[in-house]
């Protein structure tokens, strides 16, 4: 049964409009959860329910066999006991019977049942049971996994959805079948989560912060609208509302059209200073797309998500081919590749090798590959150079936070040149090599980091969470998490000061090169490039246009005096609504 009609405000993270019904990403909704079936869902779940039990049972078998020669013999004997309970016929048709008597879907069904059975053997005084008890939740959550994999989008539905989840992660994101995706509700995140990044590079709306009692609430028969640009997001909505929406889904893609059309042009201000706009990517993007757009080149290739399929890790030919053909695509354009991010909240088993508690804090990017992952590194270094010589390649770095880590990476790219050089491999000699600047620790050692680098990237979406020590990824610190804080402005603008000293290119790369109340001050402080997500160039650029360097360098001195980021956002929204009203449309 639909719910009643209802709106309820949300934050928005990626604008546009998606009318459509909803599907559940079960990996992201807490294991208690209890989500309602149709009676006419039934034979469905319960194909679900046997198609993870039969992955199940082939990932312990491929386990065991894997496992055989390097475990003692009552090690394996776990996945024989495991791949038991997988076959146990009074497990499988207690979640059968929970599906098709209780209405549940089959993730709710595999959770209620496993819990009855392990609170049940739990509860027994003897180790022999309590332990049967772990083995029981152990194989509920492999099959819950199994269920809950992106996957399982491909199948489950004939027409696009709306994803709803708790929490959604950029693998699973990554994972989603872009056909069958109409947009994003989830609960947990922001605006510079990875899975938000990842929504608006596939230029669809999302917003976060749906309240949990609506997520606990629907069902596969309810229908959303949700408003990508204000953050409603409207449940079961009446006929005429549907259509106000459609309508203004359409108005915003004649405009969004209209400024297609400009893309060619330069961004120029009134005033005669060019502000490159360059494309974020995130895996293999279509750079013609990407182009006509109106970018100039690539600022920020994310790798990482190369590597987020958890299955398995491209090699380096892998590795080659995809950086080789995308230079080959881009031409003459400048390509900027970064260096593997891992960690933080893009986890990967198969590459971190120990949890962390503090993962925005620990092992994270260059970290991470100096320390514990210099096989990944060098691979994807030596991978890099090989392609370089196909096109205009930057390397530039994550997470830096002393110069040691610039000079250790130097020197390893020396040693790989020799490598090569000494196999006759050809390769890319003089790759500039540039720092994020997304660190306060580098912002404050900028001018050091300028007589070393080659460029610089600003990566605010880090800096922010680091300089206010807000994480980016939680929708309860949100409110402190401003990039128009006087301390995000100054270490921005003591980064760009030190970089036009030492004559060295400084881009944003971050969520606020395509914030557009940030990007008067963006420019006004003197950036030279905006890297951003495709998607919302033809706006920046748009806005560039309008926008005169002497009124940015202005309301830069205003901003300075501010005390808070309310009032400098807010004397750059009179600005832009008095230029370009449009652009508050898209
Ligand atoms: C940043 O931190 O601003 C950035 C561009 O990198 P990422 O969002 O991938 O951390
Ligand atoms: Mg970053």
């Amino acid at each position: 049964m639909p719910i009643p009609t209802c709106t309820v405000q949300a934050a928005p993270v990626a604008s546009g409009i998606a009318v459509g019904r909803v599907m559940f990403l079960h990996g992201g909704v807490q294991p208690s959860k209890i989500i309602s079936i149709a009676p006419g869902e039934v034979e469905s779940e319960l194909n679900r329910f046997h198609e993870a039990l039969a992955e199940t049972k082939k990932q312990l078998r491929e386990l065991r066999e894997k496992l055989r020669l390097k475990l003692q013999p009552n090690e394996a004997a776990i996945f024989d006991a495991h791949l038991m309970l997988v076959e146990d016929k009074t497990l499988t048709a207690e979640v059968e019977r929970m599906i098709s008597e209780n209405l549940v879907n089959a993730e709710s069904a595999v959770g209620q049942a496993m819990d009855k059975f392990a609170d049940a053997f739990s509860a027994v005084d003897d180790v022999y049971f309590q332990e049967r008890a772990l083995d029981i939740r152990d194989v509920g959550g492999r099959i819950t996994a199994n269920l809950t994999s992106a996957e399982q989008l491909k199948m489950n539905y004939d027409e696009p959805r709306i994803v709803i989840a708790s929490t959604l992660t950029p693998s699973e994101t990554v994972g989603l079948n872009r056909e069958k995706v109409l947009g994003f509700a989830v609960e947990t995140g922001s605006a510079t989560s990875h899975t938000a990044i990842l929504a608006r590079s596939l230029n669809l709306p999302a917003v976060v912060g749906l309240p949990r009692e609506l997520l606990d609430n629907l069902t596969v028969a309810d229908k959303l609208i949700v408003d990508g640009f204000s953050g409603k997001v409207i449940v079961n909505p009446d006929a005429g509302t549907e259509e106000a929406y459609r309508l203004k889904k359409r108005e915003a893609e004649k405009i969004y059209d209209q400024l297609l059309g400009e893309s060619e042009l330069r961004p120029v201000t009134t005033d005669g200073f060019t502000v490159e706009i360059a494309a974020n990517v995130e895996a293999h993007d279509n750079y013609a797309e990407i182009k006509q757009n109106g970018a100039c080149g690539i600022g920020l290739f994310r790798t990482e998500f190369l590597f987020m399929d958890g299955s398995h890790l491209p090699d380096e030919d892998e590795q080659f081919e995809i950086y080789k053909k995308l230079m080959i695509s881009a031409g003459n354009d400048t390509v900027t590749i970064r260096t593997l991010d891992i960690g933080g909240d893009k986890l990967n088993s198969g590459i971190i090798r120990s949890v962390e508690q503090n993962p925005f804090l620990g092992l994270r990017g260059i970290r991470l590959c100096l320390r514990e992952r210099r096989d990944i590194f060098d691979t994807q270094l030596r991978a890099l150079m090989r392609a370089g010589v196909y096109g205009n390649m930057q390397i530039m770095l994550p997470m830096i936070s002393c110069m040691d880590e610039f000079f250790e990476t130097k020197n390893i790219i020396a040693g790989l040149k020799s490598e090569l050089a000494a196999k006759d491999v050809p390769f890319a000699d003089n790759i500039p090599l540039g720092v994020m600047i997304e660190t306060p620790a580098a912002a404050m050692i900028a001018d050091k980091f300028a007589r070393e680098a080659d460029f610089f990237s600003i990566g605010t979406n880090d800096l922010i969470q680091y300089t206010i020590a807000a994480d980016r990824t939680n929708e309860r610190v949100a409110h402190l998490y401003r990039p128009g804080h006087p301390a995000v402005l100054r270490l921005i603008k003591y980064t760009v000061e030190e970089a036009v000293k030492q004559n060295i290119p400084v881009s944003v790369c971050g969520q606020t090169a395509e914030d557009l109340t940030m990007i008067p001050f963006l420019v006004g402080l003197g950036v030279n490039e905006l890297s951003m997500s495709p998607g919302a160039m033809p706006l920046v650029k748009k806005l560039i246009r309008t926008l005169s360097m002497a009124e940015c360098v202005e309301l830069v001195s205003s901003a300075f005096e501010c005390d808070n980021s309310v009032e400098v956002v807010e004397m750059s929204q009179k600005l832009i609504r008095k230029l370009v009203p449009e652009l508050t449309m898209v």
